[in-house]
């Protein structure tokens, strides 16, 4: 089996010298053990989770032939003890593709839906703002937030993006790299201001953003792509004037606190991709070989939607 190691922790903005192939042996699986043939590796800021194939199963719980997606690192054949997987449901849409189960219909879609539900508590009709709007969580975000009823204002680094968001039926986007000033792109957007935030980017942009909260708005912090690879930490802005006197809330989150309610969530994303309602547009990258290279394009933003390797 190919396997990519980290030969060193990041310093700075990955590079390539970072990671190394190497050849695994796979013992043969004992009772309760299984082989799994990766067939799409999601590409995400970090690095996560495989769509495989079961190939050879002694895991009465696991037949061959079936999938499920897997937490087991950048590798195109692993040995799993069938803990730690999320099979993907039998009766799967034959016209879904499979892939899908890494983004909208995964774990990027059930924090794009925890984000709203359980930390915005989005209500119809409400104005809600999304950074990274582009990615495989934004787009999902902005998307639900129209199926819900509100007013969504999208931002992402490209024109092609924006366009893009324009077509998901975002009701205003923006190109953050291009516009002259962030405060005034946002103001623009909405001058009566945000009921909710969700926040994938941090650093500068979460700055501009705070003074723009309409009173008692809502902030989910999903990520802070902006600082992960950062030398020294970014500093200020402050923002607790805001905090108080807007009473606003602002939580971060991890997407597995809810995971109990995964598979009726999972359900609900896939009942909206299967009616239309919501659209993934995927960045596929072909080939094992490409994964650090695919990671990298995706830190820099170079994906539309979800990116993920076909193996
Ligand atoms: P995306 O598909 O959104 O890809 C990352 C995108 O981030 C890029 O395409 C790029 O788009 C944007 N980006 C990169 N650098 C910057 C920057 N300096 N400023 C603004 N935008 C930038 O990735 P995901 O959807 O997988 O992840 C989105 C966020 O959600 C990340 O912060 C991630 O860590 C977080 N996350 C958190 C989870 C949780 O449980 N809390 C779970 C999953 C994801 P652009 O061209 O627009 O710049």
């Amino acid at each position: 089996a190919k396997a990519w190691i980290l030969r060193h922790q990041f310093v700075g903005f990955p590079k390539a010298s970072d990671f190394e192939m190497k050849l695994e042996e796979l013992p043969d699986p004992k009772d309760g053990e299984m082989i799994l043939e990766a067939l799409y590796l999601s590409v995400d800021p970090y690095m996560r989770y495989v769509c495989e194939q079961v190939i050879v199963s002694k895991n009465p719980a696991f037949s061959v032939g079936s999938y499920v997606v897997a937490n087991c690192g950048w590798r195109s054949f692993v040995l799993s003890d069938g803990t730690e997987l999320t099979p993907i449901v039998s009766d799967w849409p034959k016209d879904i593709p499979l892939s899908f189960a890494l983004g909208a219909i995964g774990m990027p879609g059930l924090t794009a839906l925890y984000g709203l539900e359980e930390i915005c508590q989005l209500k119809a009709g409400e104005t809600l703002l999304v950074n990274a709007a582009a990615g495989a969580v934004g787009s999902v975000v902005g998307q639900i937030g129209k199926i819900k009823g509100c007013r969504v204002v999208g931002c992402a680094g490209s024109d092609a993006k924006v366009a893009y968001l324009k077509e998901l039926g975002f009701d205003q986007a923006f190109n953050y790299k291009t516009v002259g000033s962030l405060e005034e792109a946002l103001r623009e957007a909405s001058a009566e201001g945000y009921d909710c935030y969700f926040e994938n980017v941090g650093g500068e942009f979460s700055s501009a953003v705070m003074p723009q909260m309409k009173p008692f708005g809502r902030i989910a912090v999903c990520g802070s792509i902006s600082l992960y690879n950062d030398t020294v930490p970014q500093t200020g802005p402050y923002i607790h004037a805001h905090m108080i006197f807007k009473q606003l809330k602002m939580e971060g989150f991890l997407c597995h606190r809810w995971s109990y309610k995964n598979e009726e969530s999972l359900r609900r994303l896939l009942a909206w991709v299967t009616e239309g309602k919501l659209r993934c547009q995927e960045h596929i990258t072909q080939g094992f070989e490409n994964m650090p290279a695919a990671f990298m394009g995706m830190l820099q933003g170079d994906n539309i939607g979800k990116a993920v390797v076909q193996v």
